[in-house]
């Protein structure tokens, strides 16, 4: 018995969850991939091989214990798996949604070597949506209270990241959101196809139950000033995200029917889910030809949203090769399925115009020079490869720049030179900022990237507010 045990790997292979049939996922707003049953996670998780030295632990951001609660759920210990997991992870039904595993966790498994990862996110997303499901709530009776307070500025990742190590160790979080439900991008940003909504409305529940208090519809430096929380909580943390769209410098950018990515998604979002916006904040892209320029996570959801807007032809257009684009392969091979067409090696360099509306893009063929700065080939356009990409509509899906706040500047809090905030991890409080009191973590410190990473630098700021508070 534990001899086919340990051979699991060899008798099953690796089996993802199924998905939605693709007429439903070219149509509706639900996550595409089913969940797994009990005996399927079962059978995936007990294929992991137990390594010595896991690699996936090393390789996930937050270091997640996962062949410990593999095998757990494995053996169908649930609940501990849930208790687990969550000692590392504040949001595990969430990474195990939309981390990029194969880049992450996955791609460091030992199994990789011809026989398939484990399906380590769709096992973590199992078992805390069961455990939840089941009524397993995170058990607090042990934690004293220290009678210390924290605000915490943005319910993002970060910031939930934030709240919940301070909860743990009995310090009272208060988190303030200018938006009225938590999440930050998981709610205002990425699409339900990847994450219900009901997810973080669950998630906030939880939260409630801890203890955090969510103050919403609140925003520091209107609603409620700096100075207010400053002098009534013992430590700030900042965790609100960058959204400054970087544009491309190109002529016509400003044309109609030239669309930034984020309000794109957020529209369509609020459109979804009926929460109150401008009549023209909602864009639907039904039976136009839609070109999506970018090839990062928000150019995927941008192009998906459209494929189920029932637009036309959805064409994502990128300026490197695939093997050099930022965003989840999961993703681009979902939007693939989907019917959407990429364009690589394509640098757009003009948006042009027919009575004053955006018709199309003139593009230039690239090839990869010398690596950059970040190690990445630098495209360099191909002269005399220009070619105009016909479009009712295009779609800017280039990132996103810091957008850190005036008044950090009155309280002392210094930015880098692209506009971060300065809070190193490797210093005697983590993620501390120059004002000792305020600690900092996420999109605003090390520019946008990923849930996890942010819950990871949530997390350990929270660690440097205890420190800090000698608590
Ligand atoms: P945010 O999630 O941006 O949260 C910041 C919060 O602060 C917001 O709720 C905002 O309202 C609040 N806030 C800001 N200023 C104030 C103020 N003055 N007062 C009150 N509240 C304030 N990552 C992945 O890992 N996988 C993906 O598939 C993925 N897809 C993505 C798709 C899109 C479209 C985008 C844009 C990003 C995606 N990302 C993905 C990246 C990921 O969402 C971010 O890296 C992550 O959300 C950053 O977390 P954060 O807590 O730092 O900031
Ligand atoms: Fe993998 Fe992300 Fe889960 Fe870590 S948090 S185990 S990287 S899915």
């Amino acid at each position: 018995e534990r001899l086919s045990n340990h051979f699991q790997f060899i008798d099953v292979g690796r089996n993802d969850p199924d998905k939605k049939p693709l007429e439903a996922r070219k149509t509706e707003y639900v996550e595409i991939y089913e969940s797994y049953s009990s005996e399927q996670v079962a059978e995936q998780s007990h294929r992991c091989l137990e390594c010595g030295n896991p690699y996936c632990e090393w390789k996930c951001p937050v270091h997640n214990f996962i062949p410990n609660w593999l095998k757990l759920v494995a053996e169908g210990n649930l609940f501990e798996a849930a208790e687990l997991s969550h000692q590392t992870n504040t949001l595990p039904e969430v990474c195990g949604r939309v981390c990029p595993q194969d880049r992450l966790c996955e791609g460091a498994c030992t199994l990789n070597d011809g026989f398939g990862a484990v399906t380590i996110g769709s096992s973590e997303k199992y078992i805390t949506d069961t455990a939840l499901a089941m009524g397993w709530r995170p058990d607090l009776s042990h934690v004293v209270a220290t009678g210390k307070k924290v605000a915490i500025i943005g319910a993002g990742p970060a910031g939930l990241g934030c709240a919940d190590v301070l909860t743990r160790a009995g310090v009272k979080a208060v988190v303030y959101d200018r938006y009225p439900e938590i999440g930050g991008l998981l709610t205002f940003g990425i699409p339900e196809f990847k994450l219900e909504k009901s997810v973080m409305v669950r998630r906030r529940e939880v939260f409630e139950g801890m203890g955090i208090e969510f103050r919403l519809n609140t925003d520091v430096g209107t609603d409620v000033t700096m100075d207010e929380l400053m002098a009534e909580y013992d430590a700030v943390f900042l965790g609100m995200g960058t959204y400054t769209y970087m544009r491309g410098g190109f002529p016509g950018e400003n044309l109609p029917g030239v669309y930034e990515a984020l309000p794109y998604l957020v529209g369509n979002v609020n459109n979804n889910l009926g929460f109150e916006q401008d009549a023209d904040a909602f864009v639907n892209l039904k039976g136009k030809r839609v070109v999506v320029l970018g090839g990062g996570d928000t150019a995927m959801d941008c192009v998906r949203t459209a494929v189920r807007q029932q637009a036309e032809h959805v064409i994502c257009a990128y300026r490197r090769d695939e093997e050099n684009m930022p965003g989840s392969r999961r993703e681009v091979k979902n939007a693939r399925e989907e019917g959407v067409e990429f364009l690589f090696n394509r640098q757009p360099i003009e948006v042009v115009e027919y009575f004053g509306q955006a018709c199309g893009v003139k593009m230039v063929e690239t090839q990869l020079g010398e690596p950059d700065e970040g190690g990445r080939r630098r495209p360099e356009p191909i002269p005399g490869s220009e070619q105009v990409l016909e479009a009712d509509a295009v779609i800017i899906a280039f990132g996103f720049q810091p957008s850190p706040p005036e008044w950090l500047a009155d309280i002392g809090v210094e930015l880098n030179d692209w506009r971060g905030i300065v809070a190193p991890e490797e210093q005697e409080f983590a993620f501390q900022t120059t004002n000792p009191k305020v600690f900092a973590g996420g999109d605003m410190v090390r520019g946008s990237d990923l849930v996890v990473t942010a819950i990871w630098e949530g997390r350990q700021a929270a660690e440097g507010i205890l420190d800090y508070l000698e608590v």
